[in-house]
Formats: structure tokens, C-alpha cells, sequence
């Protein structure tokens, strides 16, 4: 039985998804013809309190679009150093948008106010223009860490007093929610868009939904289309997003509470030297060698990210059983 704890995005549709695929109504999309695509957008943005709704291929594309639609070269995004657009996406917002980026050094990746504040430079002509603040809300490097909605607003009354626009990478979102027990309409009003993966813990194959006003979706359209995002009868991945966001958001709590149970046990084994406090599905600790543990526990049958040198991920998801947790156990010590 191999337990495959390196993230969240290695789970398989159900049989009850691939049955809602199987059903699913659908048309072009590129000529905006598929009814399952436009259900999605209107159910994700009306549960998020926005006006409209696009769907991708991935995060990286909703995070990549939303910063092109944002900005015009010689702007910068501010965000935190462990932020995924900055990180993971390959340095897009270089290639795609020529903007800079400006870091802060959160607490787990969580930006204050005063840290942005310190970002945000004076319109000289040998400085970039400050334009775009992005928080990601779980923090995936930060193991997870969480955003309270008082944390979200405060930032967002702040940059709007700035005039800079504020976007959210809501990769993990709904494990935020989980964690704060909270609403997605409780984040309406807040940010300029929101980007949500519901191929994480939410467990579709595919697809993210980038959210925002009208007039964004509009120029955001066509964005995606000219990074090669225009897909055809993509309702049938709609389809299991829309059956994901229907039946998979409860369920994130026995996710959260099984990656509990793993740090209780990270915690008494002599090789772990620190775990960073679970708040969600993430499990982020530090060893000697990273790699070695890896490799240690993946002759165990327990796959893990090596994400540092010395630091180890796990993400739990819908795919890990009680009957692996209790397998977990006997081989964590
Ligand atoms: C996974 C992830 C994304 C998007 O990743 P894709 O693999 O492109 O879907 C964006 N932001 C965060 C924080 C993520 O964890």
C-alpha cells in the first residue's frame, strides 16, 4: 500500500466524480458554448461574492493571468518571499507580464500591513511602480499557515488606500475556511480577484477558477487564450469541479485532523527537530537531511516532499484512509 503524502494534488477522481464527467453538458468553450464551464464560473464566483468567474487549467495559469490583467511592464507585485507566484510558477510574472517583484519576510509567510507598507516605494523615475499586493491564503511554503479574515481586510483596506490592487492566490482557500470556520462569502468585498485550485484538496483532476469583476473576466478571456488556455468541451473537467465544490468541502476537516495526528507523532520521533505548528493539511518539519528521510520513509511505503534540504512536506487528502493512518503510525518513530 503506497501512501502518497507529497501533496495534496496526487488524488484520483471517484467513481461519483467520473459519473458527474460522464453526465456532463457540454459545448466549445472557446466559443463560449459549454454549459457545465459557465455553471462552474457563475457557482464559484457567486460563492465567493464576485462578479465573474473564469476556469483554467491550472493555478499557476489563474495566478499568471490575474498578474498580466493586473499590471503593464515596470510594475512590481509585492508579496512574500514563500509566496507560489514568486517560487513555483516558473518566474512568470517575468516572462509573461516584465514586472519586478518586492519581498517581504513574513511569519510563515504571512505579510502585515507594516511589511507591505515598507515595500511600497515613492514614484521616482529609478524605481518600479508599486502596483499589485498578492497574499496566498493557505501558505504552502509557510506549512500551511493561515490568514484570518480580520488579517485579509485590514490588508485590504490598506492597499486600497494606496490605490494598488489586491489579489488572492486561494490555492488552499477552502482549507483556510476550514481552519478559521468560516464561509468563502465571508472573503466578498475583500480582493480584487481571487485565484481557487480544485485540483488540491478538493480532488478534481484539473482546473482552477480565476474570480473578479466583469470587466476583468473580460480582458482576463482573453489572456488565457494567448497562453494557450482556451479549451474546447472542457465541461466534462468542469464537471468534476462543479461536483468537488458540491461534496468535497466538508470533508477538509478529517483532512486537517489526520495531518494533526501525523504531527503527534512527528513530534515524538528523536530523528525530527522541529515541526512548524499544523494549522490545515500541511505538515512541514526539519531533519538533517532531507533527502535521506525521503528516501528512508519511501522504503517504508510513505512518500513525502523533500522541500528544503532539511525540510520535509506531507500534504493529507481525500485519498488517505484510516486503514493508512494506522499504517502511518506503526512506521512513524
Ligand atoms: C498548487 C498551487 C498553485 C497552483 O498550482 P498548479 O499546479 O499550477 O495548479 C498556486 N498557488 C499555490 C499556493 C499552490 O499551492
Amino acid at each position: 500500500m503506497a501512501i502518497d503524502l507529497r501533496s495534496d494534488t496526487v488524488t484520483r477522481p471517484s467513481a461519483a466524480m467520473l459519473d458527474a464527467m460522464h453526465n456532463a453538458e457540454v459545448g466549445d468553450d472557446v466559443f463560449n458554448e459549454d454549459p457545465t464551464v459557465k455553471k462552474l464560473e457563475e457557482m464559484c464566483a457567486a460563492m465567493f461574492g464576485m462578479e465573474a468567474g473564469l476556469f483554467c487549467p491550472s493555478g499557476t495559469m489563474t495566478n499568471q493571468i490575474a498578474v498580466k490583467a493586473h499590471t503593464q511592464p515596470l510594475d512590481e507585485i509585492i508579496c512574500d518571499k514563500l509566496c507560489h507566484i514568486y517560487n513555483y510558477e516558473t518566474g512568470g510574472w517575468a516572462f509573461h507580464s516584465g514586472v519586478s517583484m518586492r519581498l517581504t519576510d513574513g511569519d510563515r509567510g504571512i505579510m502585515t500591513t507594516e511589511m507591505i507598507e515598507k515595500c511600497i516605494l515613492p514614484d521616482y523615475d529609478w524605481y518600479p511602480n508599486s502596483k499589485l499586493v498578492c497574499i496566498e491564503n493557505t501558505v504552502n511554503k509557510g506549512g500551511g499557515s493561515v490568514y484570518t479574515i480580520e488579517q485579509m481586510k485590514e490588508i485590504g483596506q490598506y492597499v486600497k488606500s494606496k490605490g494598488l490592487i489586491y489579489h488572492l492566490d486561494g490555492a488552499r482557500i477552502f482549507n483556510a475556511l476550514t481552519s478559521l470556520g468560516k464561509k468563502s462569502t465571508d472573503l466578498s468585498g475583500i480582493f480584487d480577484s481571487i485565484s481557487v485550485c480544485i485540483s488540491k484538496g478538493l480532488g478534481a483532476p484539473a482546473g482552477s477558477v480565476l474570480l473578479g469583476t466583469k470587466d476583468f473576466i473580460k480582458k482576463s478571456r482573453k489572456i488565457r487564450k494567448v497562453m494557450g488556455g482556451g479549451m474546447r468541451q472542457s465541461g466534462y473537467l468542469a464537471a468534476t469541479c462543479v461536483y468537488a465544490l458540491e461534496n468535497n468541502i466538508s470533508r477538509l476537516s478529517e483532512d486537517h485532523k489526520k495531518a494533526k495526528q501525523i504531527e503527534v507523532l512527528l513530534k515524538k520521533c528523536a530523528w525530527v527537530k522541529q515541526v512548524l505548528p499544523v494549522e490545515t493539511n500541511i505538515i512541514i518539519f526539519e531533519v538533517e537531511d532531507s533527502a535521506r528521510t525521503a528516501e528512508t520513509l519511501a522504503a517504508k511505503g510513505i512518500r513525502t516532499s523533500p522541500f528544503s534540504p532539511t525540510l520535509v512536506r506531507m500534504v493529507t487528502h481525500l485519498d488517505i484512509t484510516d486503514e493508512m493512518m494506522k499504517e502511518i503510525e506503526l512506521e512513524l518513530h
